[in-house]
């Protein structure tokens, strides 16, 4: 099969792979038709992870089941699904309270904790930017979709990762209807948060960045933009705010943060939310954040080497602010956020700027790496 390899720092070559197959009873096969390429790839892409030369990237995906092992009792050959980029087993101690992200069976590092498809450090598990993937514990992990699926790919895609993903961030910042939510990051995820945001009922939602072209799509969809190469974010909101400050503030950005000297500093992010929420509000923290040193995730890849950043903690404490971090268990918002999109109240394929065949891969890891202008979300289609 044809499949998105990762070959070293920023060369993705589309190749043939040996076909995925069931490997287990409780396995399904899926011919993957959408998947898209993630913010959370370009890490890999980058060089950044312990991510092996010669395996497939792909953690966003959706397509038709093509095969069920012995011991599937639900999903049935045919079924369009969608498949949460976790993989969990459903029954471990975290799965039994939702927290698949954190799934302890599907892991085989001890230390660690949650898997996913082609992703550094969460398992072996091959990703789906290729014509089939391996989905394990099937009748858990994969999502079925109703009979518009194969119109509607656009959409319902976003269910495997970023939707989700953005309405979690609003859930740990505790977003409620005629709320005041600051979001840092108009990328894929944070305009999700953002819509999220909306569609709990918030009051305001500002979404901050200095890329115009994600700006406007902010601003498309209600949000009210910040430029950061012209204004503060926090400063903005507290003005609006008669200088109470937002009820809650989602980070969509991670250590990759971009500062006007052109560094990168998570700090940025981190302390404008600190700033710019009220007292007792809450912060929900999607963004990942990575050592600093590029080459350390190699050498040291576990807990003790994740990224250390000066954030105000004084500040965050005094204020009492409640904060959420980590990755998104998307099996707990998905048949919800499913639904929204089946009764036509939420379409998140708004987002997508490219339809690319997968043989068309490369260029566009490139171009979404850059973050070239109008680049905002590529689904590829195998
Ligand atoms: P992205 O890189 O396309 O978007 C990030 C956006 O942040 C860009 O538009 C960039 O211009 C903007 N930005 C950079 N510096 C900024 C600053 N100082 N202030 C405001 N905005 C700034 O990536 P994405 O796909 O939207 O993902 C965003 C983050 O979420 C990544 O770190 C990704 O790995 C992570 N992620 C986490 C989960 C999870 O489960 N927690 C899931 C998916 C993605
Ligand atoms: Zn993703």
């Amino acid at each position: 099969m044809r499949a998105a390899v990762y070959e070293g720092p920023r060369t993705v070559t589309v190749k043939d792979v040996p076909d995925a197959r069931i490997e287990h009873p409780t396995d399904i096969l899926v011919k993957i038709t959408s998947t898209n390429i993630c913010g959370s790839d370009l890490h890999m892409y980058e060089g950044r992870t312990s991510f092996e030369t010669g395996r497939t990237l792909g953690h966003e995906n959706l397509g038709q089941v093509v095969e069920v092992g012995k011991a599937v009792g639900k999903v049935k050959v045919g079924d369009w699904v969608v498949l949460p980029f976790n993989i969990a087993c459903g029954f471990c101690k975290q799965c039994e309270q939702g927290l698949t992200s954190y799934c302890l069976t599907m892991q085989p590092d001890p230390g660690k904790a949650g898997a996913a498809y082609g992703f550094a450090e969460m398992g072996p598990y091959q990703g789906g930017q290729a014509e089939l993937l391996r989905v394990p514990y099937g009748d858990f992990n994969a999502l079925r979709l109703g009979e518009d699926a194969a119109e509607r790919q656009l959409d319902y895609v976003m269910l495997a990762d970023i939707f989700p993903t953005g309405y979690h961030a609003t859930e740990m910042a505790g977003v409620k209807p005629g709320d005041q939510t600051l979001v840092y990051g108009a990328g894929p995820v944070g305009l999700m948060a953002a819509y999220s945001a909306l569609l709990k009922g918030a009051g305001r939602v500002w979404v901050a960045d200095h890329q115009p072209d994600r700006l406007r799509l902010a601003e498309e969809i209600g949000a009210i933009p910040v430029n950061t190469a012209e204004e503060d974010p926090a400063e903005v909101v507290k003005e609006a705010t008669l200088g109470l400050g937002a009820d809650n503030g989602c980070e969509c950005v991670g250590y990759q943060a971009h500062d006007p000297q052109g560094r990168e500093d998570g700090t940025l992010t981190m302390n404008g939310l600190i700033d710019a929420v009220r007292f007792t509000g809450g912060l929900g923290v999607v963004g990942v954040f990575l050592p600093e040193d590029p080459g350390a995730a190699d050498t040291q890849g576990k807990a003790e080497a994740q990224g250390k950043m000066p954030i105000d903690f004084g500040m965050l404490w005094f204020k009492g602010l409640k904060v959420g971090t980590g990755q998104a268990p998307v099996k707990r918002y998905n048949r919800a956020l499913r639904d929204l999109i089946a009764g036509g109240k939420a379409e998140p394929g708004f987002l997508v700027s490219h339809e690319l065949d997968l043989d068309e891969a490369p260029s566009a890891y490139e171009h979404f790496d850059n973050r070239d202008d109008g680049w905002t979300k590529v689904v590829l289609h195998p």
